[in-house]
């Protein structure tokens, strides 16, 4: 159980080039931690500072509260799960996993207690004796969590650790690894660009955007109330309208939009009367005359996706897409009246 306090830290790599802008992070015990953000976004660079693989120009990394900024890695005790995998091809199963607790001099019987044990949680219990190669990617993979997990790390550091596997296999990994965390109180840190991934997993995510941190929160914080039209569009999908503020008051905001006036809820952003109004697809329903935030429109297309059909409407020469749920057949043309409740009128700088 350990803490994990990131203090001002930045980087370049190159000068006039900032991958990192100073940012402060706190990650609690136990806590399943995600960095989310785009390819180049900064996240591998933060990591390895945690591990200590790269120097940061500035600020402090601390564990616990005691400062580790200048530790070396290998007396950090934390490890490292990454997207390739990174066995060794000539071991076997049971020595890739015991390869961290040998290079500790970890002696047995405590050596074979650790290795199998890591390998009875990630289900690999009958192959010790199997080489690398012979294991589907997926089991691959977790030979890499067990070697991780073996040494007792303080701090648990996934980077896309499911970015090479199949979608199915995917899923299954997500709550397996999510699993193991909790179950072992596990403080960790796991970087993806893959917002599903970190929605479905996490305690707390981080995004991450040009190197700085754009909000952190629940994954149901970000969804449902993004700070930013960054962290809005990368969660999910948005229809974002221009808005004027006309009344301002507590869980009540009145804006004039496009399709109408709208009350929302929520309070708007300081400043400008001039808004932007996030309303998510799923959040606009078809049908609901009396709701107070109604609208007509007319269906331009759709697209029918299985369980639900995604379509684009028309109001008032303001584009919307729509998320049904349990579809019903409607066509091109198609008049329909529109609500939104008013605690999904999210507002916007
Ligand atoms: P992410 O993991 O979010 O995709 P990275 O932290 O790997 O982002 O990289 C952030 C930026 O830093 C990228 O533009 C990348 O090209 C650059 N970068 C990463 N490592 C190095 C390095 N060792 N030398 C120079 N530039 C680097
Ligand atoms: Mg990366």
């Amino acid at each position: 159980m350990t803490t994990v306090d990131i203090k001002g830290i930045s980087k370049q790599y190159l000068p006039g080039n900032p991958v990192l802008l100073p940012l402060d992070l706190c990650v609690n015990s136990g806590e399943l931690f995600f960095l989310l953000g785009p390819s180049g976004c900064g996240k591998s660079t933060m990591l390895r500072i945690i591990a200590g693989f790269v120097k940061p120009d500035t600020g402090t990394v601390s564990f616990d509260r005691q400062d580790i900024t200048d530790m070396p890695p290998e007396k950090r005790q934390t490890a490292m799960v990454f997207q390739n995998y990174a066995l060794w091809p000539h071991m076997t199963v049971y020595e890739n996993v015991a390869f961290g607790l040998n290079a500790a001099g970890v002696k047995n019987p405590e050596l074979d207690r650790s290795v199998k044990a890591a390998l009875e949680t990630v289900q690999l219990g009958g192959y010790h004796d199997r080489k690398p190669t012979s294991l589907s990617g997926g089991q691959q993979q977790r030979v890499a969590l067990a070697r991780a997990l073996a040494v007792n790390p303080k701090i648990l550091l996934l980077d896309e650790p499911l970015s090479n596997l199949d979608a199915r296999l995917r899923d299954s990994m997500r709550v397996e690894i999510r699993r193991i965390c909790k179950e072992r109180h596990l403080t960790a840190i796991y970087v993806t660009h893959d917002r599903k991934e970190a929605l479905s997993m996490a305690d707390r995510i981080a995004v991450i955007d040009k190197g700085a941190i754009q909000q952190i929160g629940t994954p149901e914080d970000l969804y449902r109330r993004p700070a930013n039209r960054f962290v809005a569009s990368f969660l999910g999908e948005c229809n974002f309208i221009s808005g004027t503020v006309i009344s301002r008051g507590e869980n009540k905001t009145v804006v004039e939009t496009g399709i109408g006036t709208l009350t929302s809820a929520l309070s708007p952003p300081e400043g400008d009367a001039k808004i932007t109004v996030l309303i998510r697809p799923e959040n606009i329903l078809i049908g609901g005359d009396s709701a107070p935030n109604s609208f007509d429109a007319a269906i331009e297309n759709g697209v029918f996706l299985g369980e639900t059909a995604v379509w684009n409407i028309n109001s008032n020469r303001c584009r919307l897409t729509v998320t049904e749920l349990g579809t019903r057949p409607r066509t091109s043309g198609d008049k329909c009246r529109f609500s939104i409740a008013a605690e999904n009128i999210v507002l916007l700088k």
